[in-house]
């Protein structure tokens, strides 16, 4: 039902009526109709189901689609421009997905699947970029124009926002902040490389660090005391070191495990070190911090974070570290003010 809702006029001039966004996440779709202030009129929800395979993946994002429409009462035809947040890696230009290991999904052509189902511009970018986006227009970086937004989970993403707009760079990959080097000794990271954010600070890192601490606790044998460094995260997962996943960690962390609450306070003091450093060389207005580990141990993290980030921070360089307010909601957010951007001929 195109023409429900009047088409309004946008501050830069052009009319918008709605836009669509859309959150592929490894786990779940989601997808909402919002009008030219982001205000949602709709929202729909679906498993990814991504083990089912790429083909069956776009069918049930286009049907969210239209769930979401359905429920704003108005037709996804009639949309002025769609934003999608995906999964890396991905290649901007073509709008391809080209190998995202949690969807398992190969060269994908999101972007054009999408024009020909819809017949409407399409906007792709990396779920984080999407995320940071969100939080500028939206959420805890609301009326900044320059920002550092990092999104700490099972991985470490981010995104870079300079004069309002995802920086991309030369690249066209800019901002994968979960790869700065924050230990040259560190551990090993994913992509090949030593001591990155994201191997530290990261769900997935956190609970590596974990499982070698229960390990050297478990090797103490009969030496084991309640206060040992490891003893209680051991207790956690029935003395099985394999089963240790970072939540474990943070709650033997809680629990007063020593061992436990260094490694939640290096990933801290990892994520403030990079945020200063990320102050030091761009010099945002504001760095936001979120992501579902952020969420999670925000009252431990945050206190930190801010106060490596203060001392990282060079001499008219500092910023403030805010948590993200959308939660679960940024990267549909930001998908909505790519469809806007696009809408409007800034995208
Ligand atoms: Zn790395």
């Amino acid at each position: 039902m195109p023409g429900k809702n009047p088409p309004v006029r946008s501050e830069e001039g052009s009319y918008v009526s709605y836009v669509i966004g859309i959150d592929l996440g490894g786990t779940k779709i989601i997808a909402a109709l919002a009008d030219e202030n982001g205000r949602i009129l709709g929202r729909a929800t679906a498993e990814t189901r991504a083990h089912e395979g790429a083909e069956k993946g776009l069918e049930r994002i286009a049907s969210t689609v239209e769930a979401a429409a359905l429920a704003a009462g108005l037709g996804p035809r009639g949309a002025a421009a769609i934003g999608i947040g995906s999964p890396g890696p991905l290649d901007i230009r073509r709008g391809m997905i080209l190998d995202a290991p949690n969807l398992k999904w190969k060269q994908v052509p999101l972007r054009d699947w999408l024009v020909q189902r819809f017949g409407r511009p399409v906007v792709l970018t990396n779920d984080c970029k999407a995320g940071g986006l969100g939080e500028l227009r939206y959420g805890a970086g609301r009326g900044a124009r320059e920002m550092v937004y990092f999104g700490i989970g099972t991985g470490v993403g981010g995104a870079v926002i300079q004069n309002g707009q995802i920086t991309y760079g030369h690249t066209l990959n800019a901002g994968e902040i979960g790869h700065i080097v924050v230990d040259l000794d560190g551990p090993d990271c994913a992509c090949g490389a030593q001591g990155c954010l994201e191997a530290i600070a990261s769900g997935a890192g956190i609970g590596r660090a974990g499982e070698r601490l229960a390990r050297e606790a478990a090797a103490r044998g009969a030496a084991l005391t309640e206060e040992t460094p490891g003893a209680r995260l051991l207790r956690l997962v029935d003395g099985d070191p394999t089963k240790v996943h970072g939540g474990h960690v943070a709650q033997a962390a809680a629990a007063g495990d020593p061992g436990a609450q260094a490694i939640m306070m290096r990933a801290a003091r990892a994520i403030g070190a990079a945020a200063g450093s990320m102050m030091n060389a761009l010099g945002p207005e504001v760095v936001v911090i979120g992501g579902g580990v952020m969420a999670k141990n925000a009252e431990a993290f945050l206190p930190v974070i801010q106060e490596v980030a203060a001392r990282v921070a060079l001499p008219g360089c500092g910023a403030p570290v805010k948590l993200a307010a959308l939660g679960e909601e940024s990267v549909v957010m930001g998908a909505i003010a790519l469809a806007l951007d696009l809408a409007k001929g800034q995208g």
